[in-house]
């Protein structure tokens, strides 16, 4: 009749657990290690470990690894690094598997009391007969009978796929989730963190609500799609006479034009759809960091957006553009890189001379505080953006054209007297003349590099520009959804032009390219080429 034991000890089970809490909030964060953890992580990482920091306790970091096929150690070595590189710091690190034994004899404790029975149904099986609400055959065997055959399981004589532990609970519910759901299975498999001890492994329906009761978790957060299981987490501690959490759900986070499920993620790493779990164009952590993406900016967007149980459920990653420029904006030095070089020829300026100008550090830079500036050579070999020169001007065009004038920011106003093309139109190069008075004042204002000394190349840097990994708003949503990857995400630039400032950046620093956006060096960088990553374009402006 689905009724379970009626629990007579409550007031022990309060006193017990407030002497182990001290009063104080337990939260947990609950990852699989099956792989990198991702913006969404980031969101229920917020929920648990900043109710419990905002309220003086303490926040699990608990691997729920109950799915030896799936599982690493690197995943393991990563999320714990990850999660600190996000600013949490775990009250202390727990494994499920660590209670793989107080599971096991939970397990026969629920068989004693005649709440779980061992079942040979096959998958297919147990479908079928929960779509009919038709109980298993097996399920009112003897409990004698249940306790010899899990035995028998957990010391491998029997077959994977031969027998499973099923939660006796409720066949004839409205809620699917409460059809005799699986406890333990068997499987030969080695695990990550406990090894080659267990040839039976708890599901997740056993093993989460059990593990969170055994932490003495006060609230257990979790996103809304375990609503439907919470019936079934209160049911088994009940079943077994032990202290409750409680439950809370959240929605969960999805972001437009990219996936956060797991197992999409994997399929993109494994067949090699991008550069690995921290490809700067995937929303993993690892991911945005190698962008330059930082954790203030990422809690910053999870902050914005609140905690409901309303599903408004894709975000879109402008967004997160948002808190990353609000960021860098403040943080990032300026600099200033030429990413498809033209070359200008100032020809009143006197060949192999070069001045040593002032070029700003932060947008705020006033006055001559060293730190606020960086040296930038000027010669008479510049180069501007190919994009900022057009054979035939306009009215709203402020980029150089023939007989019009720019200024080079930092530098001097140019005019383009003359214009060098090949037989197919193509411009070469252009000759300028400069104005070393500085009289005029032009419109447009254009970022530039310069020869650092005669017949000397300026620094060149590959730079690499991301756009949105899939053309679709929610791929998730698509039957084929890797058809919907956006060729165009990644474009390579070889060899751009940068000030030789540059030269001594090193990993994870954050630049702002005026004119073009942010930028973070990336790990594939050498001693002889700097690799950066653009991390979130500027709205563009020709206005100084
Ligand atoms: P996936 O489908 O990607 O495997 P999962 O929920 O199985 O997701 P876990 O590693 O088990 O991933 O999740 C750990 C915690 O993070 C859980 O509490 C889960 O609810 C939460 N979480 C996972 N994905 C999101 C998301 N997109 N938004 C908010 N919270 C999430
Ligand atoms: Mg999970
Ligand atoms: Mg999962």
């Amino acid at each position: 009749d689905g009724t379970v034991l009626r629990c007579c000890n409550t007031r022990e089970l309060l006193e017990k657990h407030l002497k182990a809490t001290g009063g104080r909030v337990l939260t947990r964060f609950p990852p699989e290690p099956n792989g990198y953890l991702h913006i969404g992580h980031a969101k229920a990482m917020f929920v648990d470990f900043g109710l419990a920091k905002e309220r003086g306790g303490g926040c699990y970091l608990r691997y729920d690894d109950t799915n030896p096929e799936a599982e690493k150690k690197e995943y393991i070595d990563h999320i714990e690094e990850i999660v600190k590189w996000m600013g949490w710091e775990p009250f202390k690190i727990t494994y499920a598997s660590d209670y793989f034994q107080d599971l096991y004899e939970l397990a026969v404790e629920l068989i004693r009391r005649g709440h779980a029975y061992v079942d040979h149904q096959t998958p297919d099986e147990i479908k079928e007969y929960r779509e009919k609400k038709m109980n298993s055959p097996w399920r009112d065997r003897p409990v004698a009978e249940s306790l010899k055959l899990f035995d028998e399981m957990k010391q491998g004589l029997i077959e994977e796929g031969k027998a499973t532990l099923r939660m006796k609970q409720d066949m004839q519910s409205d809620n699917f989730n409460m059809y005799d759901l699986i406890a333990y299975r068997v499987k030969f498999t080695p695990h990550p963190h406990a090894g080659d001890k267990w040839c039976i492994y708890p599901s997740y329906d056993f093993a989460h609500c059990t593990v969170d009761s055994l932490e003495n978790i006060t609230h257990s957060l979790c996103t809304l799609e375990f609503e439907t299981r919470r019936a079934s987490y209160y049911w088994l501690l009940h079943a077994l006479d032990l202290y409750q959490p409680y439950v809370w759900e959240y929605s969960r986070l999805n972001v437009s034009n990219n996936v956060l499920s797991k197992r999409k993620l994997n399929r993109l790493v494994t067949e090699k759809w991008v550069d690995g779990w921290d490809d700067p164009r995937l929303l993993t952590l690892a991911g945005l960091r190698r962008r330059g993406v930082t954790s203030t900016a990422i809690n910053a967007f999870v902050r914005g957006m609140g905690i409901t149980r309303s599903d408004c459920s894709l975000i879109r990653f402008d967004r997160l553009e948002y808190h990353i420029r609000e960021e860098l904006n403040r943080t990032a030095a300026r600099a200033m890189v030429v990413l498809q070089p033209l070359k200008v020829v100032i020809t009143n300026f006197e060949n192999g001379s070069i001045l040593d100008l002032d070029a700003k550090k932060w947008p705020e830079a006033q006055g001559d505080e060293a730190s606020a500036f960086y040296k930038v050579p000027f010669s008479n070999i510049v180069y501007i953006e190919q994009s900022d020169f057009r054979l035939k001007d306009s009215k709203d065009y402020y980029g150089l054209a023939p007989g019009k004038s720019v200024l080079l920011r930092y530098a001097y106003p140019i005019k383009c007297t003359d214009v060098i093309l090949d037989d197919k139109e193509t411009v070469l190069e252009i000759q300028a003349e400069y104005d070393a008075s500085k009289k005029s004042k032009p419109k447009g204002v254009l970022h530039w590099v310069a020869q650092p000394s005669p017949g000397v190349n300026p620094l060149n840097v590959e730079v690499r520009l991301f756009d949105k990994l899939f053309l679709s708003e929610n791929p998730a949503e698509l039957d084929d959804w890797l058809a919907d990857l956006n060729p165009h995400s990644k474009v390579v630039i070889p060899s751009a032009y940068a000030v030789p400032e540059l030269r001594n950046a090193v990993v994870g620093d954050t630049f702002q390219f005026e004119r073009l956006g942010y930028f973070a060096v990336d790990k594939d960088s050498t001693p002889e080429k700097l690799i950066f990553n653009r991390t979130v374009t500027l709205r563009d402006s020709y206005k100084s």
